[in-house]
């Protein structure tokens, strides 16, 4: 026996189910390795609140990471900003609710993409910073592109917004916390000289007062989990689909 339902209960079913949850925007692609992540994320979270068969139901528009990258490394914000506006809009169109730009680094730009859209954009660095005030954290370490960790766009509202205080490895370390981004993570290379480099820093960060360290790069926690420290880290892209799972939810 197939059906369980007749035609019409299965469409009025349908009908009621689909007004539980809204759709999640994900502006994604860099890198898809970290976009699957947020894929898989979101609907295992949903299918926990919902049970069965249910999944999210995700928008997703996944640029071309090499032109992006490009931008970045030569300073053109502007040139970034255009391409990921346009591709914000192309998400709301498809019927988004809210927006997630899948990337820290790229929420550089969140103000110019939330000129172009009507829908807000769930902050990446918000979802973070509430999560560290709830667990009471005060001082956090931070790591993530080069980008992320010396300029302010995030840092700032860490600070600014939370009280936040935040703190970054020294130079040479974040030179290399930035290339492993670049040349392994986003390639999809899992590098064990890598991760204890990186463990080395985070214990580094912590000698330097930080509580905890914020994995402030969407990748990271593809290379260090919880389990390789004793240090409470902070996985970015599990808190943000997390709170998009909660915002999907609420009625
Ligand atoms: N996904 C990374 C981040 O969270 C880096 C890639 C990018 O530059 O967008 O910052």
């Amino acid at each position: 026996m197939y059906a369980k339902h007749t035609h019409l209960e299965t469409i009025y079913l349908g009908k009621a189910m689909s007004k539980k949850q809204r759709t999640i925007g994900l502006l994604g692609g860099m890198s898809w390795e970290s976009t699957a992540t947020y894929y898989r994320e979101l609907n295992e979270g949903i299918r926990a609140e919902l049970g069965g068969l249910h999944s999210a139901k995700i928008c997703l528009v996944s640029v071309d990471f090499a032109e992006i990258e490009k931008l970045q490394h030569i300073e053109d914000w502007e040139g970034t900003a255009i391409i990921l506006s346009e591709a914000a809009a192309a998400i709301e169109k498809g019927g988004a609710d809210f927006l997630l730009i899948c990337t820290n680094t790229m929420h550089k730009v969140a103000p110019q993409i939330e000129e172009n859209i009507s829908i807000p954009i769930l902050h990446i660095a918000d979802a973070t910073a509430e999560r560290l005030r709830e667990d009471g954290i005060k001082k956090v370490g931070l790591l993530g592109t080069r980008f992320t960790m010396e300029q302010d766009f995030y840092k700032a509202r860490l600070t600014e917004k939370y009280g936040i205080d935040v703190i970054v490895p020294e130079l040479s370390e974040r030179e290399d916390v930035h290339a492993v981004i670049y040349n392994e993570l986003c390639l999809g290379t899992i590098d064990e000289d890598s991760r204890a480099r990186y463990l080395k820093i985070i214990e580094q960060l912590a000698a330097n007062g930080a509580e905890a360290v914020i994995l402030g790069c969407t990748e990271i926690a593809l290379l260090v989990q919880q389990n390789h420290t004793a240090i409470p880290l902070y996985d970015t892209t599990a808190i943000h689909a997390e709170q998009a799972v909660r915002q999907a939810l609420l009625s």
